[in-house]
């Protein structure tokens, strides 16, 4: 037996988690519940994140935790609870099957079956934002080894588990070298682990375009957080319902599972929700915890009723459904149809999988990081780079000789061009003459340098070698 934490969550929650567990149970599901209550209640208690002290020890200690939808109050202050729970609980992986099931569910991509494999903590979801100058706003987009290690591990584990034959790895490195670049350099390093398991590397556009096109080329998917949001989305779209999708978060310790849509309060209390999304989470669920044989039976009744045209109201379509179901009947539907496998399209096999444990994740030695010059940022009101640098040259010593100066990243000093718009955001990078090496006081000292010349810095950045290699960008243009 497996104590899981659930919560029924809003609006239709109620319904489909009901439904959820009925089916569970039927299959002989070995789980036991622990019930939390979480969302809009917990919200409007006055409690900003929409989850107790309480409930956050009961997910905690079970470790797993099925989840149904919420509904966020409108209005400002309240946090997202679905954010929260996966950067507080470490949940790295954020897993979505795409799969078409033509012709009951109507797509124009019938071969399509692919699955997304999301970095769920990091990127530009870090959500460090800062306003420098009038003009200019900032996001940090952190991208760590750790992070790309686990989640890239991950897809390959995931891709030899369930017989996956490819990987695909999405970024946009031949823009953002270094963090972007990361995620590449750790997919090929990782990639050499699994030689049975074919890899690719697609540029996150053309790779988005094929994927909306003939997403059948694809298998697994790996991306970056932000990259991995949107396209999961359009990759359950456009197999015709994203209403269907389930998706699991899955962390070191604990995993969380849920279906993609949200409370639907439009239709809340009716009886006619369809509980596939929920229930393909909870699949998903009982194969990470090692009751592959319910997930298998479950997911094959569920192929069968939908193939039967047994459909809810949501997806009937006259001509291929044949009888249009409530929750309940839809509920009834799949549990009389376990044990059996659907005839046309194809059933699942997860049987004899071993539980999908990754080691922890061990830091790598540190590297050789020198420091090798500074980027000071300034909020500057002018429009001639010439005339900025010339300012920016009073504060220069030996050590830290004034480089260049980019607007937004473009070079603009020097020998920039007069056509490049400028805002009021100025990096200045300064790097020691030939010869001298800089330490940190070097830095402070030019900052203060900086203020009695009433240069309005605005923050600095550091630039560092680690093991002789330059961990900073060039201007573009340099
Ligand atoms: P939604 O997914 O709830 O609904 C979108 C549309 O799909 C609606 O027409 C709805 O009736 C329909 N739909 C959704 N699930 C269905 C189901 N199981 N069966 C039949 N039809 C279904 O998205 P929304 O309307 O943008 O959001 C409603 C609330 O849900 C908001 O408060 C939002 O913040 C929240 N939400 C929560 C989650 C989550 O908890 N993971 C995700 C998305 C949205």
């Amino acid at each position: 037996m497996t104590k899981i934490t659930i919560a029924k969550g809003d609006g239709i929650g109620p319904e489909i988690m009901k439904a959820t567990l009925d089916i569970m149970m039927a299959a002989g599901a070995q789980i036991t519940l622990d019930e939390i209550e979480i969302g809009e209640k917990v919200y409007l208690a006055g409690n900003t994140s929409g989850i107790s002290p309480e409930a956050w020890q009961t997910i905690r200690a079970n470790k797993i935790f099925l989840k149904g939808p919420i509904t966020t109050p409108q209005g400002g202050g309240y946090k997202s609870l679905n954010v929260t729970t996966r950067k507080s609980l470490g949940l790295y992986a954020n897993v979505r099957p795409c799969r078409s099931l033509s012709p009951y569910i109507h797509t124009k991509h019938p071969d399509m079956d692919i699955v997304i494999i999301r970095e769920n903590e990091e990127d530009l979801y870090a959500g460090i934002e800062h306003q420098q100058t009038d003009e200019v706003i900032q996001c940090l987009k952190l991208i760590s080894r750790p992070g790309c290690e686990k989640i890239v591990r991950y897809a390959f584990e995931y891709a030899k588990q369930y017989g996956r034959k490819k990987v695909s790895c999405f970024t946009k490195d031949n823009i953002m070298k270094q963090t972007d670049g990361l995620f590449h350099q750790v997919f090929n390093e990782i990639a050499a682990e699994y030689p049975n398991i074919e890899n690719d590397h697609w540029i996150i556009d053309i790779g988005a375009a094929r994927m909306a096109d003939t997403p059948e080329i694809f298998d697994v998917i790996v991306m970056p957080n932000l990259y991995g949001d949107i396209l999961s989305d359009v990759a359950a779209q456009i197999t015709g319902s994203v209403g269907l999708g389930g998706s699991a978060n899955i962390g070191e310790e604990c995993a969380m599972f849920e279906a993609i849509h949200g409370s639907a309060p439009q239709i809340s209390g009716q009886h006619i929700a369809n509980p596939s999304g929920l229930l393909h989470g909870a699949i998903m669920m009982l194969n990470h915890i090692g009751q592959n044989e319910v997930a298998e039976k479950i997911q094959n009744a569920w192929l069968k009723t939908i193939e039967d045209g047994i459909h809810t109201f949501d997806i009937y379509k006259e001509g291929t459904s044949t009888r249009q179901v409530n929750t309940e009947e839809f509920t009834l539907a799949v549990i009389e149809n376990l044990g059996q496998k659907p005839s046309k399209l194809h059933p699942v096999t997860f049987d004899h999988h071993a539980v999908l444990n990754l080691p922890k994740y061990q830091r790598k030695a540190p590297q050789d990081k020198q420091l090798a010059g500074v980027d000071i940022f300034v909020q500057w009101n002018g429009s001639d780079p010439n005339e900025l640098a010339t300012l920016i040259k009073k504060i220069e010593k030996p050590e830290l000789k004034l480089s260049m100066i980019t607007n937004r990243g473009i070079l603009v000093y020097p020998d920039g061009f007069k056509e490049t718009f400028c805002t009021d955001h100025w990096r200045c990078r300064f790097k020691p003459q030939d010869g001298n090496t800089i330490h940190k006081n070097d830095i402070v000292h030019l900052l203060s340098r900086a203020v009695e010349e009433n240069i309005d810095s605005i923050k600095t950045e550091n630039l560092y070698t680690f093991n002789g290699k330059a961990g900073y960008s060039l201007g573009q243009g340099q």
